[in-house]
């Protein structure tokens, strides 16, 4: 690997840690030290745990009733993603102190150009990020880590490195060495199928990766190896997206990791797809009109429907939609590789940032927290929404030609 000077380049990564349950724990302070999980609508399964639940077993998207099995006794919360996406919105704006330049990757992870930022606190990148790290915890009463590094892909893994809580800094020259300590299915963008393909290529480190010539990476994995590739090697590849425009959709699509019939388990990938698009809705401040669910056979062929429905960025709607849309193609005695729900027609949220609907969301989040504590002391379900109860009646429209998502 080539030798690199220390900073020609820096970006930071900051990144939540177990987001959702931080942010119930901001406004549930009797919970703080004891195991909690979120539950996806209809409490069907485990959307994110605090620490102490996941040592015990608890993956995200198992169903409640295993969960439970292995920890009667953790606090079991439905998820409230206005609520988060507040929380969000005032992460983001203690980030935008530091640097003009930042992308919001996602709900609970952003990306900071730091070139040249270090002359204007007087602190070095390792003070920068605990300065941000301790302004968070104490204006958004949550904690975050923080990755910095020459590149977007290197930046990632160090904030993984030493979570919770935590920074770590590396500078060009301590790429090299970094890199032997990371294993590759770390890498982002290395999952489970590329990981077994690296395993026979005898690569098992990030370092193995990036020292690789590059002639070979390209012939296994294309252009994704090559950024990959670079990035590992300090090269920036990737941009920080500031002003990224407006999506035309949103989509959250994946391998479901096996070819299988069993409807609990595929329903249980749909539903987290669909918490995955609701909350991007929501952290982009968007509304979508259009909805689309699909399934992926095992022979590769896609079945599909979409539905028009009125503008929302509403969780229990979308949902509710989802469902019926689901139960509508998924099919007995058929097997199925991947799935996805995707979001289109979308408009910016005219309801944001109007005072009326401040006092609303206020409101609401009173209400929800009443809801969460009969909720929490009597069992689950004791109290949900009555626009959960209604039974909406949708009109399934027509079927997808052979959807292409990414
Ligand atoms: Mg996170």
């Amino acid at each position: 690997m080539k030798q690199r000077s220390n900073w020609y380049n820096a970006i930071a990564h900051v990144d939540a840690d177990c987001f959702f349950a931080a942010c119930e724990l901001t406004r549930r302070p009797d919970l703080k030290g004891k195991p909690v999980c979120i539950l996806s609508s209809q409490n069907a399964c485990i959307i994110a745990k605090t620490y102490d639940a996941k040592a015990i077993g608890i993956k995200t998207g198992m169903p409640i009733w295993d969960a439970k099995k292995l920890m009667p006794h953790a606090h079991y919360l439905s998820a409230d993603f206005r609520y988060y996406g507040l929380i969000s919105d005032k992460m983001f704006s203690v980030l935008r102190r530091y640097s003009p330049e930042i992308e919001m990757y996602s709900i609970d992870e952003g990306f900071i150009d730091m070139n040249g930022i270090r002359s204007m606190w007087g602190k070095s990148y390792q003070g920068i990020a605990d300065h941000i790290r301790e302004s968070i915890y104490q204006e958004v009463g949550i904690t975050v880590s923080v990755g910095i590094s020459t590149t977007r892909i290197l930046a990632k893994i160090a904030s993984e490195m030493n979570k919770p809580n935590g920074t770590s800094v590396i500078p060009g020259r301590r790429i090299t060495n970094f890199l032997r300590e990371v294993p590759i299915g770390d890498v982002p963008g290395i999952g489970k199928s590329r990981q077994q393909l690296m395993k026979k290529l005898n690569i098992h480190t990030a370092y193995d990766f990036a020292n690789n010539p590059k002639e070979r990476i390209d012939f296994t994995l294309g252009k994704v190896g090559m950024d990959i590739w670079h990035e590992l090697n300090g090269t920036p590849v990737f941009k920080l997206e500031l002003n990224s425009p407006m999506p035309k959709s949103i989509a959250r699509t994946a391998s479901l990791g096996v070819v299988t019939s069993n409807k609990q388990l595929i329903r249980s990938h749909i539903s987290y797809h669909t918490t995955r698009v609701a909350t991007e809705l929501i952290r982009q401040n968007l509304t979508t009109s259009f909805i689309s669910v699909f399934l992926r056979l095992k022979s590769f062929e896609s079945v599909g429907k979409n539905v028009r429905i009125t503008a929302t960025n509403d969780y229990s709607r979308i949902n509710h939609i989802v469902k019926v849309i689901f139960n509508h193609i998924f099919k007995d005695n058929t097997e199925y590789r991947a799935c996805g729900v995707i979001s289109s027609s979308l408009q910016p949220d005219a309801q944001q940032g109007n005072l009326f609907t401040s006092v609303q969301t206020s409101k609401q989040l009173a209400l929800t927290k009443v809801m969460d504590d009969i909720n929490t002391r009597f069992g689950n379900q004791t109290l949900s929404p009555a626009s959960s109860l209604k039974k909406e009646t949708l009109k399934v429209k027509f079927q997808y030609p052979l959807l292409t998502a990414t």
